[in-house]
């Protein structure tokens, strides 16, 4: 933890970052806003992530909220599980994020070579996943989008969980329905208000999707999606490991009083669940629990673990028309 203070009074006692401090290098991949490019400090030399995000295309999608939301929420948090955020900036037409670059890659990509994971595989990555959902919800934050694109691999193979554009500090419930289908949890699709308990669920469907390859409610037609998570009902294959299959249900449970996480023990029953018998959250919290597979980084700019996307023409830092700027004023 003390690591961490160190990590946090370095990102406020630097200078203001910008644009001339970095070369941007290939895109590590795209969201419906922006863009993460592998970045190289001008001073340094290190490697970061930058998220570059158009402020038409924020503005346009109405993700104004949420873009702040996700730079003040980034800005509080300081968990080995979670990305860091070094600062922000903007220019005339961008809003630029500067976090650690995360070298190994996305959960997702591991998940679609291997097919499915065996238990101990699916075991390490949730109990990391459940130690960065209770350590948010303890700062009465909500993730909502988690899913294995969100979770990267760093050098060692432990998670980092990225994206915290649906994060939302929720003291009460919330409406609003955003996150991936396949991940939402009913009581968002049917609009009912809902709280930080809709992370449980979707970590329900992450156990889930890791252990079969495929999540649990899956149509390509997303009404019919949603009917299938409303009405709960799961194809368990038969190889699935008999604690996996109740920790699963007891997360994938529409009665928020039943849910797993939700109830007053909060993610103390997950913990203690048969499944994760034998794991020692003590050693997971400080990452000594040997990851199941490491990266092959061959040095610190390595991309290779990400797939490639066409690279966009257009520069940044062009001086221009800027009307939205009051809209992000700490950036
Ligand atoms: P986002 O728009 O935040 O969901 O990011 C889109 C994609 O960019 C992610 O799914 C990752 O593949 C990649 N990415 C995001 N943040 C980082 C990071 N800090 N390091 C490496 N890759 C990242």
């Amino acid at each position: 933890m003390h690591q961490l203070k160190m990590v946090a009074d370095q990102r406020r006692d630097r200078p203001k970052l910008k644009l001339d401090d970095f070369h941007l290098l290939r895109t590590l991949g795209t969201g419906s806003f922006g863009r993460v490019h592998l970045a190289q400090s001008r001073h340094n030399g290190r490697f970061y992530a930058i998220k570059v995000l158009k402020k038409t295309e924020v503005v346009r999608l109405k993700q104004v909220e949420h873009t702040n939301n996700e730079k003040h929420i980034l800005e509080s948090v300081a968990n080995p599980f979670l990305v860091n955020l070094w600062g922000t900036f903007q220019d005339d037409k961008c809003l630029y994020m500067v976090m650690d670059y995360v070298p190994g890659g996305e959960l997702f990509s591991v998940l679609r070579k291997s097919k499915r994971f065996p238990d101990h595989v699916a075991r390490f990555y949730a109990a990391e996943v459940v130690l960065a959902i209770e350590y948010l919800h303890s700062k009465d934050i909500a993730y909502r989008d988690l899913k294995p694109e969100n979770l990267l691999l760093d050098a060692a193979g432990h998670i980092k969980i990225t994206d915290f554009g649906f994060a939302k500090k929720v003291t009460e419930i919330t409406w609003t329905l955003c996150g991936t289908p396949d991940y939402l949890a009913p009581e968002v699709i049917q609009s009912k208000g809902y709280s930080k308990s809709v992370d449980w669920w979707s970590l329900g469907v992450l156990i889930f999707e890791m252990l079969a390859g495929y999540p649990p409610f899956y149509d390509d037609d997303h009404l019919k999606l949603y009917e299938k998570i409303i009405q709960g009902k799961i194809h368990w294959p038969s190889y699935f490991d008999p604690h996996a299959k109740d920790l699963t249900k007891r997360l994938l449970t529409s009665d928020l009083s039943r849910r797993y996480g939700n109830l007053k023990n909060g993610a103390q029953d997950i913990k203690n669940h048969a499944w994760f018998l034998g794991v020692d959250f003590d050693r997971v919290a400080l990452r000594q629990i040997r990851p199941p597979f490491v990266p092959n980084i061959r040095s610190d700019g390595d991309a290779s673990h990400f797939d490639k996307y066409p690279e966009n023409t257009e520069e940044y830092g062009v001086a221009g028309p800027d009307p939205y700027r009051d809209m992000f004023p700490d950036f």
